[in-house]
């Protein structure tokens, strides 16, 4: 089966085959670690994740790399103001190696909480400086760039395919950029090595060509996408603030040096609105994976919310939807529980999900196909294969649940007790009846040979 998915580049549906057979490489975009993630950045991590699992599911082999920004992503997107490390550093009192290594561990922590595959490669900018100040030299032989008082540019009006991707209006820019483009020779010309201030020493800085200073934030993921995966390679993703700036910019540099677009999909998340607010980790109005669990909230309950929202919209957060999530995936966890064994998968089921995930990753849609083969009235032997292997997309972990251990009252166990006599004597009529006082007293009881299991309603 076809798969089709939406590349920003084309700003269209193509259909996806790989570049070299069988194996897809894909490059995400990783975090800035000076603070905790927050639950918007997580959503971009699982729709990556989704793509991931999908492709696995349609028998490619993946090959995933993430970087970690750890140096260079200054407070503006403009290449201004101070590096977000240092600025963490200072408010955290680690130094900037410590901080990047702390928050480095509890983003990958987060990650595995929600069950997201781990990529095969992480890489950190800091171990790649040498591969990128190469390639900021192969860029200053080809004429691309030029020096200013606090660092080495890209000139971005020479390249012509720039801004491509955001469709950016070159020339509607022209119009009064000088001003804000300061000392740049351009609106859209951006940092590719900035210069350690003179009178102070930077915690993390290196020699170079040029001087001591640090590398610019887009730089790091055009060496190390080059290293990894190679000039060409199949899937480039990130959020959708990434188009305008870090990926065009990551596009310009491997345009100039390698003559390549850098990769042939281009993907990417939509934000994650709390209080219709967008979110950014240094507006201080973030919530992590903690904060929901001290709320009562499974990392896994989040993973289901973020599922109902296809990748390209936005999503509203707010903890009525976190609930409801809540609450249907309890009730898929104890109703796929109690149907028992797996027996066959039930091809029509399967063959829609797979042609709903096919279509650009909806998902959404792909829940509600489940959601009536749940309320159908398939085997349940059936319904439990074919929900298991849809979960090796959902990674909602459903063959692993238990019900928890219920706090039920005396007054449940004794009419339990009851009833299996009952059962045990073969007295069906009042095995029933029991179970409906159960029931009426909320609870639900699942029978497995002399076995029974008392659920919540
Ligand atoms: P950062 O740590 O800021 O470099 O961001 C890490 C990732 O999270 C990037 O791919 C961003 O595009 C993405 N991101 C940032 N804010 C949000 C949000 N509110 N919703 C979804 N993704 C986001
Ligand atoms: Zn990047």
């Amino acid at each position: 089966m076809e798969l089709r998915l939406f590349d920003t580049y084309e700003r269209k549906l193509r259909v996806f085959s790989p570049l070299d057979e069988r194996k897809v490489k894909i490059y995400a975009c990783g975090p800035t670690v000076y603070d905790h993630a927050h639950i918007g950045n997580l959503r971009t991590y699982l729709f990556e994740d989704l793509l991931k699992r999908t492709l696995i599911w349609n028998g490619y082999d993946v090959e995933h790399v993430i970087n970690i920004t750890d140096v260079g992503h200054l407070v503006s997107d403009g290449d201004e103001g101070e590096d977000k490390m240092e600025i963490g550093s200072k408010k955290s009192g680690m130094n900037a190696w410590e901080l990047a290594d702390f928050y480095t561990k509890t983003f990958k922590q987060d990650l595995e909480r929600l069950n997201i595959l781990s990529p095969d490669i992480w890489c950190k900018a800091t171990d790649h400086i040498p591969e990128q100040i190469a390639f900021i030299e192969d860029l200053e032989k080809k004429d691309f760039t030029y020096r200013l008082e606090d660092g080495i540019y890209f000139d971005s009006r020479k390249l012509k395919s720039y801004g491509y991707l955001a469709r950016l209006d070159i020339e509607g820019l022209k119009e009064g950029a000088r001003v804000e483009a300061g000392d740049r020779r351009f609106l859209t010309d951006f940092a590719l090595w900035k210069f350690s201030p003179e009178h102070s020493t930077r915690q993390m800085e290196w020699d170079s060509p040029w001087g001591k200073g640090f590398p610019g934030w887009h730089i790091e993921c055009s060496a190390m996408s080059a290293k990894f995966l190679g000039d060409f390679f199949d899937i480039h993703c990130g959020g959708e603030d990434h188009i305008p700036v870090h990926h065009t910019n990551e596009i310009a540099q491997t345009e100039a040096s390698r003559g390549t677009r850098l990769a042939n999909f281009w993907m990417h998340g939509y934000f994650l609105r709390l209080d219709e607010a967008k979110m950014s980790k240094s507006s201080g109005t973030f919530l992590t994976l903690d904060a929901l669990e001290d709320k009562g909230f499974d990392p896994l309950v989040y993973r289901y919310f973020c599922l109902g929202g296809h990748y390209r919209t936005q999503i509203s957060f707010t903890q009525d939807g976190l609930q409801a999530a809540q609450t249907s995936l309890n009730r898929l966890y104890e109703l796929a529980f109690g149907w028992g064994e797996p027996g066959k998968i039930h091809g029509p089921t399967l063959d829609s999900i797979r042609s709903d995930l096919n279509d650009d990753l909806a998902m959404p849609k792909a829940l509600a196909t489940i959601w009536r083969m749940v309320k159908s009235n398939l085997e349940p032997s059936a319904k439990k294969a074919t929900l298991l292997e849809f979960d090796k997309v959902l990674g909602l972990n459903i063959d692993q649940w238990r019900p928890q251990k219920l706090d039920v009252p005396d007054k449940v166990r004794d009419l339990v007790k009851r009833r299996t006599q009952a059962r045990r004597a073969k007295h069906w009529a009042e095995a029933d009846a029991i179970r409906q006082e159960i029931s009426a007293l909320g609870y639900n009881i699942k029978d497995e040979g002399d076995e029974t299991t008392i659920l919540p309603q």
